[in-house]
C-alpha cells in the first residue's frame, strides 16, 4: 500500500496512509509544498476560471503565430470571437496524430514579437510507436520552466519520499524521448532528491556512454536507491534478475512504473519480489504519461486514477469517437489534450490515441480537485486505439487479453500473438497464441486451462497456449519494453 512519508525533525519520517487529512499534513510539513498555491486544492469553479484565462491567452498566441490552426480556422470560418472559453472548444475540429505528423513545424508557434523565453530550448521526439517515425516536439525556454514546475507538482502529488535517493532507469536512447530526460528533471525538482542514472540503452560504439543492467542493479543495491523511475516491464525484468542473484534491495520505497500499463497482478508480483529482497512495503505506482504533455499524470495512491498535476498547463477532455463531442464524466471515449500555456509546439483538442475516461469528482484519497483518469479496463486506465485488432472478424481489445493473462497465477512473462493457422496461407483462419514463461512450481496444465477458460469468457475465442523460455519473449538486452502483443498476420489492403 502506498504511504506518505512525513519528515520528522530528527531526520526520520513518519509513514501514514494516503487520506485527505494526511495529505494536508504531509504538505504542511514541507515548506516548499506548503507555500505552493496549488490549484488542485482550489474549488472546481476557481480552477475552471483560471483555465479559461490561460486558454484565452493561449488562443491569442495561436492567432498570432500558429500556421496550422490559422489555416484550419480560416477554412472553417472560425473567428477569434467565436472561441472565448473552454466551452467553445467543441467548435474546433479534433487534431489527430496524422495532422501533426504531416507538418510538425506548422504546430510550432512563431510569435511576431518573441522574447528571450520564446527561444528554442530543446526538441524531444514522440516514440512513433504506431508508425515508427518519431515526430519532433519543440519546447521553448518558457515551456521548459513550465515542465519543471509540472514535475515539481507531480513529485508532490505522487508522494515521493522527501530527501530520498532516486534512480533513473529509463534507457538513454538514440532519440531524445521524454522518458530519460523528464525523469532526470523530476530528480532535479523532487524535494532534496539525490539522483543516479542507469544509462542503459542502445550502444553507440563511437562514444561508449551506455551501461549494463548489472550496473543499474549495482547502483540500486550499493547506492541504496529509494525512488525508481522507468519503464514498467524493464524494471520488472531487472527485479526478477536481481532476485535470482539474491541482491539487497531493502532501500526501495517508491516505484514509478511508466510507459505502459502496469496492471494489479504485475504490481503485486514486483512488490512480492522486492519484499523478498528486503524492501519493506514498496509502492508500485503507474503514472500515465505521453510526449504531448512532456510528463506524466501520477497516482496519489494505488489505483486512485491519474491526476492532471498542472491544470494551469493542460486541459483534458474525453470525446465521442464519431462526433467529437465531449462525453460526460466516467464515460469512455477518445482522450484529448489542449495546451493552455505553451510557446513551442502547441496542440488543441489533440487526440492522444488512447481510449479512456475522466472524472472531476474530488479525489477520495488525497482530496484534490481537478481531473483524473478512471480505470476503464480491468486494472488499467487506457487502451491504445491503434491496438484494437480484428480477429476472426471481431474487434478485440488486446488490453482485456493482457489483463486476463497477466492476472493468471504462475504466469511470469507472456506474449500474445495473432497469427494464421497456416502462416504460408494469408487466407487461412486467424489464430490466437499465448506464449507463457511460467513460474517454477506451478502446474502448467492448470495455467493452460485457466488461460483458455478466461479468454473464452473475455473474447469468446480459444487460445493455443505455448510454454516457452523467458528469453524467447523478452530479452531486455535487445528490447526496451516487453512486446506483449504481436500481430504476425499479413496486413490488409
Ligand atoms: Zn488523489
Amino acid at each position: 500500500m502506498s504511504v506518505l512519508h512525513i519528515p520528522k525533525p530528527d531526520g526520520t519520517s513518519e509513514k501514514v496512509p494516503v487520506t485527505p487529512e494526511n495529505t494536508k499534513r504531509y504538505i504542511e510539513s514541507i515548506p516548499l509544498y506548503r507555500d505552493d498555491d496549488d490549484p488542485l486544492f482550489w474549488p472546481q469553479e476557481k480552477i475552471a476560471e483560471m483555465q479559461n484565462e490561460m486558454f484565452k491567452r493561449q488562443m491569442e498566441w495561436v492567432w498570432d503565430g500558429h500556421d496550422y490552426y490559422k489555416k484550419v480556422f480560416k477554412e472553417s470560418g472560425i473567428k477569434p470571437e467565436d472561441i472565448q472559453s473552454l466551452d467553445d472548444l467543441e467548435k474546433l475540429p479534433l487534431t489527430h496524430k496524422k495532422d501533426y505528423m504531416a507538418d510538425p513545424d506548422g504546430f510550432k508557434l512563431k510569435p511576431s514579437n518573441p522574447s528571450l523565453y520564446d527561444w528554442d530550448f530543446e526538441v524531444t521526439y514522440t516514440t512513433g510507436s504506431t508508425t515508427g517515425v518519431p515526430t519532433p516536439f519543440w519546447n521553448t525556454i518558457h515551456d521548459a520552466h513550465g515542465i519543471w514546475h509540472m514535475l515539481f507538482r507531480g513529485a508532490k502529488l505522487g508522494g515521493f519520499p522527501p530527501y530520498s535517493r532516486g534512480i533513473n532507469l529509463f534507457p538513454l536512447g538514440p532519440v531524445p524521448h521524454i522518458g530519460f530526460f523528464r525523469a532526470r528533471d523530476v530528480g532535479m525538482m523532487g524535494l532534496g532528491s539525490l539522483n543516479m542514472y542507469g544509462c542503459t540503452g542502445m550502444m553507440y560504439p563511437e562514444f561508449p556512454v551506455h551501461r549494463t543492467m548489472d550496473y543499474a542493479m549495482d547502483l540500486i543495491e550499493k547506492g541504496k536507491a529509494e525512488v525508481w523511475l522507468g519503464i514498467a516491464s524493464f524494471m520488472r525484468r531487472l527485479i526478477m534478475q536481481a532476485e535470482k542473484e539474491g541482491r539487497d534491495f531493502s532501500a526501495t520505497k517508491h516505484i514509478q512504473a511508466l510507459g505502459e500499463a502496469c496492471p494489479q497482478a504485475m504490481r503485486e508480483d514486483m512488490k512480492r519480489r522486492l519484499q523478498n529482497m528486503g524492501a519493506e512495503d514498496p509502492f508500485i505506482s503507474n503514472s500515465y504519461g505521453f510526449t504531448e504533455m512532456q510528463g506524466a499524470m501520477p497516482e496519489c495512491t494505488d489505483f486512485s486514477g491519474c491526476h492532471n498535476p498542472s491544470p494551469n498547463l493542460y486541459f483534458f477532455e474525453v470525446v465521442d469517437e464519431e462526433t467529437g463531442r465531449r462525453v460526460p464524466d466516467g464515460e469512455r471515449g477518445l482522450f484529448c489534450i489542449t495546451h493552455l500555456n505553451r510557446k513551442g509546439t502547441v496542440l488543441l483538442r489533440y487526440v492522444i490515441g488512447d481510449l479512456g475516461a475522466i472524472t472531476h469528482e474530488p479525489c477520495p484519497h488525497c482530496g484534490r480537485n481537478g481531473e483524473r483518469t478512471v480505470i476503464v479496463v480491468g486494472s488499467t486506465y487506457a487502451t491504445r486505439i491503434s491496438e484494437l485488432v480484428n480477429l476472426k472478424g471481431t474487434l478485440i481489445n488486446p488490453e482485456i487479453l493482457r489483463d486476463e493473462v497477466a492476472n493468471t497465477p504462475g504466469v511470469k512473462e507472456y506474449q500474445i500473438v495473432f497469427t494464421k493457422k497456416d502462416p504460408e496461407d494469408p487466407f487461412s483462419l486467424d489464430e490466437l497464441i499465448v506464449k507463457v514463461a511460467s513460474e517454477e512450481g506451478f502446474d502448467r496444465a492448470k495455467i493452460e486451462n485457466e488461460i483458455q477458460t478466461k479468454l473464452v469468457t473475455a473474447v469468446e475465442m480459444r487460445a493455443k497456449v505455448e510454454f516457452v523460455e523467458m528469453e524467447e519473449i523478452y530479452d531486455p538486452t535487445v528490447a526496451l519494453k516487453a512486446y506483449r502483443i504481436i500481430d504476425t498476420r499479413p496486413s490488409e489492403g
